[in-house]
C-alpha cells in the first residue's frame, strides 16, 4: 500500500490557491523546474456536435476555442491536456443516427486525449460501443466496469500521458447508476464496482509500474454537493472525502450537468454560469470540477508544477457560444451571448458536412414500426368544458412508461406531445417531434425529458394527488393512465387507494422537481430517474409491439 503524504493548503492571495505534494517514486521531473500544464475538459455533450438552431454551442466553435487556449500556452511554454468525462451519446437524432460517429471523429479532431464512459453510452449495444472506441483515437477509461462475475474490465483502467516531462495519470470511473437505471438488455452482463475501491486499486496498479506526478480522476459519477443533487450513486465529492488524503490531485467530473463554480471555498455551487471568479469545488485537498453540459461550455484549469507540489494558479468556465434567454422589451423572448462569439472551425465544419446527408438520409429511413390508423394528439371530440381529453398517442406514450417501469400509475401532461403520429410506417424521427419539438437541443431541456419513477405508500400517493387535485383547471388538463382498480378515479377529492400497497408512479423528470402543481417527489429515497429519454422509452415500445392497432390504445371514457 503506498503511503500519502499530507497536502497542505497555502497561498490564499488572490485566488485560493491548492497545494499538494506526493512522494514519487522516482524523481522524473526537475528541481526547481516549474511546470505549466492546462488542463481543459467537457462532459455530458450528448451529441452536441452541430450547433444549435439558434447558433450554440457544437465541435466546430469548441474546436477554435481549444485550439487558441492552446496556441496561448503553448507559446508561454506550457502544454495542454483536453479530456471529457462522458456521456457524449444520446441527445441530438443527427449524432444518434450516425452511432455518433461524427461526434468521435470531431473530438479526434479537436485533439481529445481520454473519456470515460458514462452511463448513456450503454444507450446502445456493448458492440456498438466498442465499434466508437475503435473510431476514436483517445482511449475510454473506466477503472469500475467490469464483466460480471470476473475480474476484466471491460476498459482501459487509466493512460499516462506525458506533458513537456511531467507523467500525468488519469483514471476513469463510472457512476453505479449505469446497471441501476440504464437499458437492462445491454449492461445485464457487466458490473458496476465501487468507484472508492478501484480508485483505490487503480491507483495501486498505477503506481507499480508507473510513478505519475499528477493524478486525475476523470470521473462519470456526479456532484453530490447541490440542492438539486439526485444521483444516486455514489457522486464526486463522497468519492474526494473517501479517498486518501493525496491520491488524487483532481477530480473532472459529468453526470450529473452541473456547472460548478462556487464563489468562495466551502460555499455551495452557484451552478451558475456567471463565467468569472469562480472556482471548482475543493474537498479533502481534492479539486472537483464539472463544465455543465452539451458542450456549452469548456472548463479551464492552469496547473504548475515545482517539486512534486502542484498548484491551481487559474481556473474558468469559458462558455461556447452559450446563449441566454430572458424576456425583454414586451415580453418579447431575448436571446443573446453570455460572452463574445467564437467563429466556428472551417475544419470541423468540414468534416461535419461530410455526414449531414448520410445523417438526413438515415433519418428519413429510420422506420421504428407500423400503425393502422392516425395515433392523434388532439382529441377529435373534444370537451365543451375546456377539459383536454385523452388520445390514443397519450395512452400509447403513458402504456410505454407503464412498461418500462412496472408502475401502477403514469403521468404526463399535454404540452409532452406536439404532433400526431400519422398511419403507416412510423419513424424515430416522428416520434422525437411527436413527444418533443427537438429541432435544436435547446429547446426542450434534456434533463427534464427523462422517464423517472418512484415507489410511494398509500398515504405518500394521496398526498402527490392532493397537491394535483389542489387546481381544479390543471386536473383536467393531466393524462394519466393505471392498471391498478384503486387508482380509476384519481381525480377529485375522494381518492380510495389500498392502505396496504405500494404505488409505482411513473412520470418525466419535469413533474418530479416540485414545480407548478406537482409535489417535490425527487429527494423521495425510492425516487429512480432511469435517465432514459421518452423519445426513446416510446421507440422501445414501438418497436416491440409492432405493428400497433390504434383501436388498442381508445381513451377511457372519462
Ligand atoms: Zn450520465
Amino acid at each position: 500500500m503506498l503511503i500519502y503524504k499530507n497536502y497542505y493548503i497555502g497561498c490564499f492571495a488572490v485566488f485560493l490557491l491548492g497545494l499538494s505534494m506526493l512522494p514519487k517514486i522516482s524523481m522524473a521531473y526537475e528541481k526547481d523546474k516549474t511546470y505549466r500544464v492546462t488542463i481543459l475538459h467537457t462532459n455530458d455533450h450528448h451529441g452536441a456536435t452541430w450547433a444549435s438552431n439558434i447558433g450554440e454551442a457544437g465541435l466546430a466553435a469548441r474546436m477554435t476555442l481549444i485550439e487558441s487556449i492552446k496556441k496561448d500556452v503553448f507559446k508561454q511554454g506550457g502544454d495542454v491536456i483536453l479530456l471529457d468525462a462522458g456521456d457524449f451519446n444520446t441527445g441530438n437524432p443527427f449524432s444518434e443516427v450516425l452511432l455518433a460517429e461524427p461526434d468521435i471523429k470531431g473530438m479526434n479532431l479537436i485533439g481529445y486525449e481520454a473519456m470515460t464512459i458514462g452511463d448513456h453510452e450503454l444507450d446502445n449495444p456493448l458492440s456498438a460501443l466498442k465499434q466508437q472506441e475503435q473510431w476514436a483515437d483517445f482511449p475510454f477509461l473506466s477503472a469500475n466496469i467490469y464483466h460480471k462475475g470476473t475480474n476484466t474490465r471491460v476498459f482501459k483502467p487509466f493512460t499516462m500521458l506525458n506533458k513537456s516531462g511531467l507523467n500525468i495519470a488519469v483514471v476513469g470511473l463510472t457512476t453505479e447508476d449505469l446497471t441501476r437505471f440504464s437499458y437492462i438488455e445491454y449492461t445485464d452482463n457487466l458490473e458496476v464496482r465501487s468507484p472508492v475501491d478501484e480508485t483505490i486499486k487503480a491507483i495501486d496498479e498505477l503506481h507499480s509500474s508507473q510513478s505519475p506526478d499528477i493524478t486525475i480522476g476523470l470521473t462519470h459519477l456526479g456532484y453530490d454537493n447541490t440542492a438539486k443533487s439526485n444521483t444516486k450513486g455514489l457522486g464526486d465529492v463522497t468519492l474526494a472525502n473517501s479517498l486518501p488524503t493525496g491520491m488524487l490531485d483532481f477530480i473532472i467530473g459529468g453526470h450529473s450537468h452541473d456547472a460548478i463554480c462556487i464563489p468562495e471555498p466551502n460555499t455551495q455551487s452557484t451552478n451558475n454560469k456567471t463565467v468569472n471568479k469562480c472556482l471548482p469545488d475543493f474537498k479533502n485537498n481534492i479539486w472537483i470540477m464539472q463544465a455543465g453540459e452539451l458542450g456549452r461550455y469548456v472548463g479551464r484549469a492552469d496547473i504548475e508544477f515545482i517539486n512534486g507540489k502542484t498548484k491551481l494558479v487559474h481556473y474558468e468556465l469559458i462558455p461556447v457560444n452559450h446563449m441566454n434567454e430572458y424576456l425583454g422589451h414586451d415580453d418579447a423572448p431575448v436571446i443573446e451571448f453570455i460572452s463574445s462569439p467564437i467563429t466556428p472551425s472551417k475544419k470541423m465544419q468540414a468534416l461535419l458536412e461530410t455526414y449531414y446527408e448520410t445523417a438526413i438520409n438515415k433519418l428519413n429511413n429510420d422506420t421504428v414500426g407500423f400503425v393502422d390508423e392516425t395515433l392523434e394528439n388532439i382529441n377529435p371530440a373534444p370537451d365543451p368544458s375546456g377539459k383536454r381529453k385523452q388520445t390514443h398517442l397519450s395512452q400509447l406514450i403513458l402504456t410505454a412508461m407503464i412498461e418500462k417501469t412496472g408502475a401502477d400509475l403514469a403521468i404526463i401532461e399535454p404540452q409532452n406531445i406536439s404532433q400526431s403520429i400519422q398511419a403507416g410506417n412510423i419513424l424515430y424521427d416522428q416520434i422525437r417531434y411527436a413527444l418533443m419539438p427537438w429541432g435544436g437541443f435547446r429547446i426542450i431541456d434534456l434533463n427534464e425529458t427523462k422517464l423517472v419513477f418512484v415507489d410511494l405508500t398509500a398515504k405518500e400517493l394521496e398526498d402527490y394527488l392532493k397537491v394535483i387535485n389542489e387546481n381544479p383547471y390543471f386536473i383536467d388538463q393531466i393524462f394519466t393512465l393505471t392498471n391498478h382498480p384503486s387508482l380509476r378515479n384519481i381525480k377529485g377529492k375522494n381518492i380510495q387507494l389500498d392502505k396496504n400497497k405500494k404505488y409505482r408512479l411513473a412520470t418525466l423528470e419535469a413533474y418530479s422537481l416540485g414545480k407548478a402543481s406537482y409535489a417535490q417527489i425527487n429527494h423521495h429515497p425510492n425516487f429512480v430517474n432511469t435517465g432514459m429519454l421518452i423519445s426513446k422509452v416510446v421507440r422501445d415500445y414501438i418497436e416491440k409491439n409492432s405493428p400497433l392497432k390504434a383501436s388498442d390504445y381508445t381513451p377511457p371514457i372519462e
